[in-house]
């Protein structure tokens, strides 16, 4: 067995169809009064709906979250946190929602219950992201994981097949880096292989029966597991050029990395060999089947777009992100070699299969 540091993060987490309706009790349970409930523009009524549940614990709503959380939009919800008195946020909705009751939390220290309606996994993690001047600063903070996450496989009904077949393979990109993350490790490992086996289950099953509750949870569970990776252990290659494709060419989060992960997976082929057959078994595949290749197939068969170009990304873009990228690698198993990043970017951007 190799040395190794594994350290637990103490949110508590409530899993189970229907466990929306024990919201009031868990906010009671961290001594919290007024609740300020954040949704996005599009989550609105959601958001509604739960101050009803809350009644005179609710102390508003506030529906402006946005993708990469604005630092005007930050600090508008941060004094409507104070002008109303709140003494707790309840972020419900995706990981922009959850980034916002971070924004509030890393300001004034109001803990937060997340309610995550996809499955991004921000609700796992002491990772924060703030955006100024079109510039996105991230960093981690105990101070704002949330306190409580409740998952309620309801909430992800309405979530579109396709959003959530993209969003299913950005949690799938958490797992299979923590298999070779820099301070991987036995338990992390576990969950990892576990998150891919769950994901890669059910998310073919959604795209065909998106009201199926079934394989909704189980992917919300695979979710939960891969949002643990992601907030215990280092991101590799494939989170270094989402981070720089979302940040340059401002694509869609959860798209950009349900296509780049086959082509950061075949780059790791042979440096992380041991980790991506895991992958493999987790997905179903044989020891012979490449773990790329079975990612690039998963991501056909849900429909995904397959090409980088299809989100707007310009002719340019390979070689731009591949030096934007290797300006400031992260660890990786194999080490960031200009040539062939731009060359994984060139298959990505087409559409190509990694091989
Ligand atoms: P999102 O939160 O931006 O949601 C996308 C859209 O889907 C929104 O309009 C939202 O209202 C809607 N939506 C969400 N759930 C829905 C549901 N169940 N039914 C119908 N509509 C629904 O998307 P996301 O992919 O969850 O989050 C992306 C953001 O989260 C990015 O900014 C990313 O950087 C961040 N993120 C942060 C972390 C972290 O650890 N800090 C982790 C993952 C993602």
């Amino acid at each position: 067995m190799f040395p190794f540091v594994y350290q637990s993060l103490p949110t508590r987490v409530v899993f189970g169809s229907g466990k929306l309706s024990e919201l009031a009790q868990e906010i009671e349970r961290l001594g919290a009064r007024r609740a300020l409930i954040l949704t996005t523009p599009e989550q609105e009524s959601l958001g509604t709906h739960v101050a009803e549940l809350l009644g005179d614990r609710a102390a508003g709503v506030y529906p402006h979250a946005v993708m990469h959380v604005p630092l005007e939009v930050a600090q508008d919800a941060r004094r409507e946190a104070a002008r109303l008195d709140a003494d707790c946020c309840v972020a419900i909705g995706g990981g922009s929602t959850i980034g916002l009751g971070k924004a509030i939390a890393m300001d004034s220290g109001l803990p937060i219950v997340a309610v995550p309606t996809t499955y991004a996994g921000s609700e796992m993690t002491s990772i924060y992201g703030l955006t100024e001047n079109r510039l996105k600063k991230t960093g981690r903070d105990i101070k704002v994981l949330p306190k409580t996450v409740i998952y309620d496989p309801q909430l992800t009904l309405t979530l579109p097949p396709l959003i959530s077949a993209c969003s299913g393979m950005n949690a799938m990109a958490h797992a299979v880096e923590a298999l070779y993350a820099e301070d991987a490790n036995p338990i992390v490992g576990l969950m990892a292989e576990e998150a891919i086996r769950s994901l890669g289950k059910a998310l073919p099953v959604i795209v065909e029966r998106p009201d199926d509750l079934a394989a909704r949870s189980q992917a919300l569970y695979g979710a939960w597991l891969a949002g643990i990776c992601l907030g215990s252990v280092g991101m590799a290659l494939h989170h270094k050029l989402c981070h720089t494709l979302g940040g340059t060419f401002n694509l869609p989060h959860a798209q950009a990395h349900a296509i780049v992960l086959p082509h950061a997976a075949h780059y790791n082929r042979q440096a992380a060999a041991d980790a991506l057959q895991r992958v493999a078994r987790a997905l179903g595949g044989s020891e012979a089947q490449e773990a790329g290749q079975l990612l690039y197939e998963l991501n056909r068969k849900l429909g995904i777009p397959l090409a980088l170009s299809e989100l707007g990304m310009p002719v340019q873009g390979p070689a731009q992100a591949a030096q934007i990228a290797c300006a400031s690698p992260y660890y990786n198993p194999r080490p960031f070699e200009r040539q062939p990043i731009e060359a994984l970017l060139e298959r990505a951007w087409k559409g190509l299969a990694p091989a």
